[in-house]
């Protein structure tokens, strides 16, 4: 075990408080299976010290304002952590509630405060700057008080000098965040990482992820799965144990965090590294194999793709296509909106990639979470809305922003007449009335007149329009949706999220979230019926098509086509290999007879392990 503590990295981590050597063990919720053993790299420290900056007398007000939201976004980091203290062992929480109290009076009307805004008034300096002198000069006052206790003086100078560091981190905040710097094999810590965030990270370099916020079927969650880097987010009192060049162990299916490992928890994690490793080469065998049951019937295994870094691992699991292209990614860490030119140009070579193989592009589903720095300038109602998952969302605002569209069908319909014949499909997330699907097809064959009088080749046949089926409205209207859309994709991550009332980014509700609770299944077995009813193609392509477990009751449910991320095709192909889709339909009227989700999983579990007996 590690005795020393290591050698602190700058000159502020000397000022905080010793680390302990002892191993500390974080428990978050499980993201992205897998495990890393690294060093920290934790992505709260703010630079040392912000440039020197001053202000124009004019912009006095703006500053002091400026400064008041980073108190009040401390204030809510603050008042965030403390509600979770409970989740940790009792050591820490009784080490953490002070400190932490202590931040919050900080942050009230205190000395840091009024000190900070009267240097911005009288001195004329930017909010950081004048944040960090005051913090400099009062950790100089307490450091001069005469009193034995030093090492109490030393902690209060701490103090101070640590939330005057979330005040200046808050201040000094980039948009567009840079992982460049993450030393190769690092385990990156964050308090949060937005998916924009995670789409900059390489999964060559990063070992592992774990954030404080988070829960296990957000946009970044996804993100990180389909990129295989093992996660673990929604982690209490993770960046108040963790420090820069701290080594750990980061389990992904066990959701936990090691500090400062000892030498069996290292042993225990290489050992699983190598079971990774043989088990996943046991997987790559089933590649060329057909996901057929073992009655005959086919099932289609499609990828979701959120970036184009995930093509070669698209290739390598062995996708008959991809069944979900967010667009998003052409949106992200970006000011400025990326034009038709630009769009065709993105979407181009993943459809060669694909050779003929069927692609879905979803047209930009933004909104929520999925919060884009080029387009809330644009959608005034999004700084408005309290309720932004339930606002301007997916073709609400594109019905809205009707420009917007305009050059994202432009680019998918220039790109589908380069590609075999059916080859393309173009999807509409947040359906909710099927009048949106009408009017989204208006656009679309307005786009295409326009283009073919451009001179441009555009598919005969335009690529089939479909919608999302991912809210109860949509769920429970498919019957109308199916008229007016030619293919469905259930969406059942924000099905479940809408249907439950639980936000599924949100770590505080994580255990409510829960897509096998009778009513999203039964969600899922009415829109699947209504497509099947006008024999139209149905899909799933959230998070669940992933889960082999669950593949026996949704093949049970009808369904025969599944998009996921690619990491998860072979464990699914393995699943529909071993099943009889008899057996399956009975299964799925076993489990639609009950009502409580707890039986529910139960079955499936069963289910599961008797397929695993058999196979
Ligand atoms: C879904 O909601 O299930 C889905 C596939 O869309 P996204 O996860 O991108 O919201
Ligand atoms: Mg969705």
């Amino acid at each position: 075990m590690k005795t020393e503590k290591p050698e602190p990295r700058t000159a502020d981590a000397a000022k905080r408080p010793p680390r302990r050597a002892k191993e500390v063990l974080i428990k978050g919720i499980p993201v992205a299976p897998g495990v890393a053993i690294g060093a920290i790299f934790d992505t709260t420290e703010p630079p040392d010290e912000a440039p020197r900056r001053t202000i124009e007398a004019s912009l006095v007000e703006a500053e002091k304002q400026r400064l008041a939201n980073a108190v009040a976004a401390s204030k809510k980091q603050v008042g965030k952590l403390k509600t979770r203290l409970g989740v940790l062992p009792e050591e820490a929480q009784e080490e953490l509630e002070p400190l932490l109290d202590a931040y919050a009076l900080m942050l009230g009307d205190s000395r840091l405060i009024r000190g900070a805004r009267k240097r911005i008034e009288n001195e004329l300096l930017a909010a950081e700057c004048a944040v960090q002198d005051e913090a400099e000069a009062i950790a100089d006052i307490i450091l001069s008080q005469r009193d034995d206790d030093k090492a109490g003086l030393k902690r209060r100078a701490g103090e101070v000098r640590e939330i005057a560091r979330r005040l200046t981190r808050n201040l000094t905040q980039n948009p567009f965040r840079s992982f460049k710097d993450v030393p190769e094999g690092a385990i990156l810590v964050a308090e949060e990482l937005t998916p924009a965030d995670a789409a900059l990270l390489d999964p060559a370099r990063i070992a592992g992820v774990a954030t404080e916020e988070g829960g296990a079927d957000g946009h970044t969650a996804i993100m990180l799965r389909a990129l295989g880097i093992p996660a673990v987010l929604g982690a209490p009192g993770l960046t108040e144990a963790a420090r820069r060049g701290d080594p750990a162990v980061l389990d992904g299916a066990a959701g936990t965090i090691a500090l400062h490992p000892t030498t069996i928890t290292l042993g225990h994690a290489k050992d699983q590294i190598a079971a990774y490793a043989r088990e996943r080469q046991r997987l790559g065998k089933l590649r060329r194999l057909p996901a057929i049951t073992t009655d005959g019937e086919e099932v289609e295994l499609l990828a979701n793709m959120e970036i184009p870094a995930e093509l070669p691992l698209i290739a390598q699991a062995g996708a008959q296509g991809i069944g979900l292209l967010r667009s998003e990614f052409l949106f992200m860490n970006r000011d400025d909106l990326p034009d038709e030119d630009a769009q065709f140009a993105a979407y181009g070579p993943i459809v060669e990639a694909m050779n003929g193989d069927p692609v879905t592009i979803r047209v930009l589903d933004w909104g929520g979470e999925k919060d884009m720095e080029a387009l809330a300038q644009g959608v005034e109602t999004h700084h408005v809305s309290a309720n932004p998952a339930l606002g301007l969302r997916g073709v609400r605002m594109l019905l809205k922003r009707p420009e917007l569209l305009e050059a994202q069908f432009a680019a998918i319909l220039r790109v589908a007449a380069r590609a075999p014949e059916g080859a393309i499909r173009v999807m509409l997330p947040m359906v909710t009335v099927p009048e949106e699907v009408k009017a989204a097809r208006d656009i679309y064959d307005r786009v295409a007149r326009r283009l073919r009088r451009r001179g441009e080749k555009v598919p005969e046949k335009l690529p089939e329009l479909g919608a999302m089926i991912e809210t109860p409205g949509a769920a429970l209207a498919a019957d109308a949706i199916a008229l007016e859309a030619d293919f469905f994709a259930i969406g059942t991550n924000d099905l479940a999220m809408y249907t439950l009332a639980v936000d599924r980014g949100d770590a505080e509700v994580a255990h409510l979230y829960d897509p096998l609770h009778p009513a999203v299944l039964r969600l899922v077995q009415f829109s699947t019926e209504a497509a099947l009813r006008l024999r139209m193609p149905v899909s799933i392509c959230g998070e669940m098509a992933g889960n082999a477990r669950l593949v026996p009751l949704l093949l049970g449910l009808g369904i025969r086509s599944l998009s996921m991320n690619a990491g998860a095709i072979p464990r699914v192909k393995q699943a529909v290999r071993a099943l009889d889709i008899g057996d399956c339909a009975r299964f799925a009227r076993r489990v639609m007879e009950q009502s409580d989700p707890a039986r529910i999983r139960e079955l499936v579990d069963g289910f599961a392990l008797g397929v695993t007996e058999r196979g």
